[in-house]
């Protein structure tokens, strides 16, 4: 069991896409929820962040969380900025993986090499992705299936303990017992 992050749902030998193992794949998403909450400022990077904190394996079963870079929810209006926010989200997420004071404070000392790895992988899909590979619908269902009371609808709030965007399953750190 692992998940797999690829491009979009065209499979080929060279698409890019990547595996982690379910370990990983939570080390990977901890890190980018540390990163993100951080950086982003507009609701647009806000929404890429609490797409990631959704994926959460404890909430939706182990090897469930795998997707493509396509659903993430992108928009025409705000692309542009929108990826130069995704990239920056990678690259301090890199920096926070050799921070000791981020080791303590999730109370793990990450495999380096294996998230770098993976960091590394998200980036090189990342940069593929155009304003043509746009698809409107994916942000639009994405956003009808939020609840009333979904972060994503209440202003984003973020856990006073760990300083990252809460997802429909609230805090990961805190759910993960961090
Ligand atoms: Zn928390």
């Amino acid at each position: 069991m692992g998940n797999v992050i690829a491009f979009n749902d065209i499979v080929s030998v060279d698409d890019d896409s990547f595996s982690m193992s379910n370990g990983l794949t939570d080390v990977f998403i901890d890190y980018l929820l540390l990163s993100g909450s951080r950086l982003a400022k507009t609701e647009s990077e806000k929404r890429m962040v609490v797409f990631l904190a959704e994926k959460q394996q404890t909430k939706v079963g182990m090897g469930n969380v795998g997707f493509d870079i396509v659903e993430m929810p992108w928009t025409s209006d705000t692309f542009e900025t929108d990826k130069t926010f995704v990239l920056e989200m990678i690259h301090h997420a890199r920096a926070l993986t050799s921070e000791k004071r981020v080791w303590e404070k999730m109370g793990y000392e990450p495999g380096q090499e294996h998230l770098v790895y993976a960091l590394n992988s998200f980036e090189v899909l990342i940069k593929r992705m155009s304003i043509k590979d746009i698809n409107e619908n994916n942000l639009e269902n994405w956003l009808s299936a939020a609840e009333i009371d979904d972060p994503i609808n209440t202003g984003f709030s973020q856990c006073p303990k760990h300083e990252v965007l809460l997802s429909l399953f609230g805090c990961k750190l805190c759910n993960d017992g961090r």
